[in-house]
């Protein structure tokens, strides 16, 4: 298999409700550049497939399931692209397709671009969930292949988004103003994370920096999921996050707020 043809994948979601419009098939590319603390998919970070530990197999999925003892499987594009077609009907029935997440995906820039390719060609709707934190010129060459990028948003105070994700928010803020200038398509998600994103100066100031640096007005806020917290004992990973319990409505208008009142539209997850 060339390098270009194929690359690791660790799990497919099929009929995602919560991965851009319709309904859609998520493809998670393995390998991720960031250190999030509060990251609730931490097997995706290793960029080669590793022990499952004891987590448990992706569910019925043949073509994740060449060694069922490790996390993460090496896949051709036609191989990806076999079960995503099988949904196509579904994607045509409600605005939907695929989303390719992480991880970060364009860490395998090659097998991403290919696959973007490869669902154009068939007329499949396409979105990129991106952290930002990679080459321009690569955001740049997925352009034309893209629908939608979903360009993440942590934390605005670099000292703060060193500390917590392991590096800095300088080349994601900056590709995130190079793209918009570009003329692509972007939605803003902001994970927010008790404490540490969702504070009031953090979006303050991550509203304030959309409208003097972008023309984009419109976000999602992705309310704290401790689902992930499990992971970490199973694949032998430190849990430095600890328990933080989700927010409530009333906190999470209170954020919603912040936005709405600058002009920002707040989209519903
Ligand atoms: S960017 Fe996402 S996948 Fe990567 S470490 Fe952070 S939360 Fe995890």
């Amino acid at each position: 298999m060339s390098r270009q043809a194929s690359g690791i994948i660790y799990d497919i979601k099929k009929y995602a409700i919560h991965d851009g419009p319709g309904i859609r098939t998520t493809v998670f590319l393995k390998g991720c550049p960031l250190d999030c603390w509060w990251c609730h998919n931490p097997e995706s970070r290793n960029p080669e497939p590793q022990p499952r530990g004891t987590m448990r197999p992706v569910k019925n999925l043949p073509l994740l399931q060449n060694d069922r003892n490790l996390i993460g499987n090496e896949v051709t594009v036609e191989q990806v692209m076999e079960e995503i077609r099988k949904d196509a009907m579904f994607y045509e029935q409600s605005g939907g397709g695929v989303t390719f997440s992480g991880g970060e995906p364009l860490l395998q820039f090659d097998f991403l671009h290919a696959l973007l390719k490869a669902a154009k060609a068939e007329g499949i709707h396409t979105i990129v969930d991106t952290t930002g934190y990679t080459s321009y010129h690569h955001l740049e060459q997925l352009m034309p292949v893209t629908d939608l990028f979903l360009y993440d948003i942590k934390l605005l105070d670099d000292a703060l988004h060193e500390k917590y994700t392991g590096v800095s928010n300088r080349l994601i803020l900056d590709n995130l103003k190079k793209l918009d200038q570009a003329g692509a398509s972007i939605l803003v998600c902001v994970p927010l994370i008790p404490g540490i994103t969702d504070t009031e100066a953090n979006l303050k100031a991550l509203a304030r920096f959309l409208l003097e640096n972008t023309s984009l007005r419109e976000i999602e806020l992705l309310p704290y999921n401790n689902m992930g917290e499990h992971k970490y004992e199973r694949i032998g990973m430190p849990n430095r996050m600890g328990h933080k319990s989700i927010q409530d409505e009333d906190e999470s208008q209170q954020k919603k707020k912040i936005f709405t009142q600058k002009g920002i539209t707040v989209l519903a997850d």
